[in-house]
């Protein structure tokens, strides 16, 4: 018989089939290992070259991780402008914009450096730290506290000198002179030649560059896709290209202790028990203040079409149904407790249709974001990670905080469409095509023609988001 704590299987399980490396200390990040019995496998089994890649790219840090001999030799050289053969070489990440994006954008930075060899670096910013677990064996993935550029990053802006898309203007990219650093600007105001970043040519001389510090919010993986030079590697990595974030944000992204304590009492005081589990997140990017009729409006229309929600009877009495009946919880998150005060009401006054019990819960009602405080952001991060353990989920449009959930998840959302000047749309959601997030704001640039295009429609597998017309996604 034996323990079966012991057994292979369950181990196999616990490192989700080998995405995750092994020889860590369990009770310093228990949601690494404690993910898989909150019911969530992975959807689908990662390549055995992206787990060979993984283990590389695990080996790399380790030789170059903060304050190893190779790092203390690059930041030297990083200090004195100079440029020598290092075996290491760095994508800097610098924290920036609400939590759904920065856990994308912290994606697409890994995935740059794990095509291009590079070592990630993460800046901490207010409130990384207390958030993520490390998610590499060996070596901190955090900057030190010491690294020459902490101070600069706050600074580093389009007119910056050392911004790739400033130089290309100045004409200072030449073949001859390597900078030992270079800014990528890459958020959502980024200039035509900022977005040159996204052509194989501008990778031959970035690709000499030891330190890349980027600004992004914006999950740029579909774009990665569109370069030849990327090609093989991205179709060997992910033979299913819908899993490019689910696999990489289950490898990266394990809540901290303290976060994980807020998921896991949350999980098993409200949704343990239910015989299903439905998310809805609800993101209001109107102004003025809600909640709003013309939103309740559009999550009762679309749980009630697609039967994510039975109907209730509105009229007649208590009927008595014999046996235990089915129940379902309902994960709602919004910064506003207006819907969910309705919804729970509806399901309070009359009984459903079918007969089934239904629980209304909601975590938090934080108001408005408040990207500083510290609590905001764990309550935050946890209420993404809650929506990814139930069975189905309606999401929001335009919204991250939803992606980030979709994706971790394995689920394909259905997606509240954008109301326009107050109404409800008709229909009110769309099935998503794939689990995969939308890239806002991608380039339409074809590099070889050098002229405009539409990058939504070179290959099949790289199109146009349901909730933005103008965005890119995998599926
Ligand atoms: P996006 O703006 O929807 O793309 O998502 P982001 O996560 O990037 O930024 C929104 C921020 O607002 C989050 O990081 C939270 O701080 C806050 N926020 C938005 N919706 C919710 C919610 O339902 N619950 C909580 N706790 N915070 C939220």
């Amino acid at each position: 018989q034996g323990d079966v704590s012991d057994s292979v299987e369950l181990q196999k399980d616990k490192l989700l089939g080998g995405l995750l490396a092994g020889g860590f200390d369990e009770r310093s990040c228990f949601s690494r290992y404690h993910s898989a019995s909150y019911g969530k496998g992975l959807s689908g089994n990662p390549s055995p070259y992206l787990i060979s890649r993984l283990r590389k790219y695990e080996a790399l840090h380790k030789e170059c991780g903060p304050y190893t001999e190779s790092y203390n030799k690059t930041v030297k050289d990083l200090r004195s402008g100079h440029v020598s053969d290092s075996p290491c070489k760095y994508v800097v990440w610098i924290s920036y914009s609400g939590l759904g994006n920065r856990i994308l954008t912290l994606a697409s930075a890994f995935l740059y450096a794990l095509l291009t060899n590079r070592v990630l670096l993460v800046d901490p910013g207010a409130d990384m730290v207390d958030l993520f677990c490390e998610p590499f064996p060996h070596g901190s993935w955090f900057l030190p506290p010491d690294f020459p550029l902490n101070s600069h990053f706050s600074k580093f802006d389009q007119k910056s000198d050392q911004c790739y898309g400033k130089m290309l203007k100045n004409k200072a990219t030449t073949k001859s002179t390597v900078p030992s650093f270079v800014y990528l600007h890459l958020a959502h105001d980024y200039d035509d030649q900022d977005k040159l970043f996204f052509c194989d040519e501008d990778q031959t001389f970035l690709q000499k560059v030891p330190w890349l510090a980027v600004r992004t919010d914006n999950y740029f993986v579909p774009s990665l896709f569109l370069m030849p030079s990327f090609e093989q590697q991205l179709s060997d990595l992910f033979p299913n290209k819908e899993t490019i974030f689910h696999f990489l944000g289950r490898y990266l992204f394990h809540p901290t202790n303290k976060v994980w304590g807020l998921v896991s009492r949350y999980y098993q005081a409200y949704l343990a028990n239910a015989d299903e589990k439905l998310g809805i997140q609800i993101r209001v990017f109107e102004t003025g203040t809600g909640p709003f009729q013309h939103v309740l409006d559009q999550i009762l229309a679309c749980t009630l079409k697609e039967n994510l929600l039975p109907d209730v009877i509105r009229k007649g009495d208590f009927v008595n149904s014999s046996g235990k009946p089915k129940s379902k919880a309902v994960l709602m998150t919004s910064l506003s407790s207006g819907y969910v005060e309705k919804v729970r009401d509806m399901y309070w006054e009359h009984p459903t249709a079918t007969g089934e019990i239904i629980g209304i819960y909601q975590p938090s009602h934080e108001g408005y974001q408040q990207t500083e405080k510290k609590m905001h952001n764990q309550k935050a991060w946890a209420e993404m990670y809650l929506l990814s353990l139930t069975d189905a989920l309606v999401t929001s449009s335009w919204s991250t905080f939803g992606y980030v959930a979709q994706g971790l998840g394995g689920l394909k959302p259905w997606i509240l469409y954008k109301p326009e000047n107050g109404t409800a749309p008709d229909p009110a959601c769309q099935r998503a095509m794939s689990m995969e997030p939308c890239f806002h704001a991608p380039p339409f640039y074809d590099c070889k023609a050098k002229r405009g295009t539409d990058t939504g429609a070179l290959v099949p597998h790289v199109r146009h988001c349901e909730d933005m017309s103008w965005g890119l996604k995998l599926v």
